[in-house]
This record gives C-alpha cells, sequence and structure tokens, in this order.
C-alpha cells in the first residue's frame, strides 16, 4: 500500500474524504452493515413524492421551480418544504386519493435488496424529507416497519383542510438526515450505518453515517456522482456485493 493511501485508512476519513476513500472500503462497510438507510424520493421510488403531489393538485409547474432552487442550494430544505406547500395547499382527500390513483413506483430490484437485508438480519430504515403518508405506503410494500420510517408529517384540520407540517420533525430541517442517523445509533446501538440515496442530502448525511453509497438509477446528481466514493446505477448492484459474504 502507498503511504498516501494507508493515511486514508482510518474509519474517521471514510466521509471526510469521499471521494479518496476506497471503493473497496465502502463495499465492506455495506456488507457488514447493522442498518442500512435508504433515502426514498429518486432512490426507493422512481419518482420526487412532492412534486407527483403538486402535479395532482394543478401546480405542478410553480413547484419543480422551488424544488430546483432547493436543489441547486439556494434555499434551507425547511424553506423550500414550507414553500412548496404553501402553494400546493392539499387536503387530506387529495392525498388519498393520489396514493390510491398514483402509487409510488418501486425502482427495480429494490424489493429483492430489501428481502435479502432482512434476511440477514441487516436493519432497513426509510429516511425521507418526503411525507410519512407516502412513505408509510412505501414501507408496507417492502415489509419495512413503521417504526423504521423517518419522514415529515402533514398536517390537516379536521375537516381535512391542509393545516402545515410538523416543523418538529428533524427531516423537515437541512442536516435532517444526520440527525436520524445519530438517533439510531443512539437508540439501536448500531456501530455500521450504511445512508443510500441520489441527493445532496443523503451525502451530507455521512458522517454521521458510516459510509455512503450514491444511486444514479432514476437520476443522475454529478455533484453526489464526483464526491462518492461507490455509486451504483442499479439496486442489483449491490445485492451482489451481499452475495460476496
Ligand atoms: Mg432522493
Amino acid at each position: 500500500m502507498e503511504p498516501a493511501q494507508r493515511l486514508l485508512f482510518g474509519p474517521d476519513r471514510l466521509c471526510s474524504s469521499r471521494k479518496m476513500t476506497s471503493i473497496s472500503q465502502t463495499k465492506e462497510l455495506f456488507r457488514r452493515a447493522d442498518a442500512v438507510c435508504f433515502d426514498v424520493d429518486s432512490t426507493v421510488i422512481k419518482e420526487e413524492g412532492i412534486d407527483e403531489l403538486a402535479k395532482f393538485c394543478g401546480v405542478g409547474d410553480a413547484c419543480t421551480e422551488i424544488t430546483r432552487k432547493a436543489m441547486g442550494g439556494s434555499l434551507t430544505f425547511k424553506t423550500a418544504l414550507t414553500e412548496r406547500l404553501s402553494i400546493i395547499r392539499c387536503s387530506r382527500e387529495q392525498v388519498n386519493k393520489l396514493i390510491t390513483d398514483h402509487p409510488p413506483q418501486l425502482t427495480p430490484g429494490i424489493r429483492e435488496l430489501v428481502d435479502d437485508l432482512h434476511q440477514r438480519n441487516i436493519k432497513v430504515f426509510l429516511v425521507s424529507g418526503g411525507f410519512r403518508c407516502i412513505v408509510e405506503h412505501v414501507a408496507t410494500q417492502l415489509n419495512i416497519p413503521l417504526q423504521h420510517v423517518y419522514a415529515n408529517r402533514l398536517k390537516f384540520y379536521f375537516n381535512g383542510e391542509y393545516a402545515g407540517f410538523d416543523e418538529s420533525q428533524p427531516t423537515a430541517e437541512s442536516g435532517g438526515k444526520g440527525k436520524v442517523i445519530n438517533l439510531l445509533k443512539e437508540q439501536y446501538g448500531f456501530k455500521t450505518v450504511v445512508m443510500i440515496g441520489d441527493g445532496a442530502t443523503d451525502l451530507e448525511a455521512c458522517p454521521p453515517a458510516s459510509a455512503f453509497i450514491g444511486f444514479g438509477g432514476n437520476v443522475t446528481r454529478p455533484q453526489v456522482k464526483e464526491r462518492c466514493s461507490w455509486y451504483v446505477t442499479s439496486f442489483g448492484e449491490l445485492l451482489k456485493e451481499l452475495e460476496k459474504i
């Protein structure tokens, strides 16, 4: 091993110098993970839940513009969420109808991967900046317990009209996914937690995540792709890695 590589081998360096971290280290951490946290939008499912909700409520274009700004980093996560929801103002009935008429589309291979992780007794969590009512539907399809779902909660008045969202959820803030991972480590005593996702907020959750795997099966985000040591475009690649054990 070259001296420069040796320097980067300590576990504390895995995330702070992602690009330099070897792919084999990330793979090893994935194989021996205590828990795997998946982002949901554009990772576990093919679409962005909030964009689908906006389209369904007839305000798709206005929301896409704010999503774009948020991803470019010119808005905080909470501001972007507040702004989009104040345009969408979905009722409980509209959300239910969206789930019935346009259920979230699972990304090919996710079911097999989650089943395999469960069989190996690796805990699976969904950590999403999207909405709990939609993410719970996804969790149920994948046999993920609902207490393993971390997402934002929409609030409704008694008559079903939009009443805001629960701002106290960790996932409502920038850096929220990292907070959830710290919480999981405390609550369950996990040592190795791997985060998998397509977006910048997923990458930023490492650390505290032990490793990050970039997922480009639905969308490619160049700034994520460049900064992670292991980037996959299908869940089959992850399944193949597990089968090496
Ligand atoms: Mg995503």
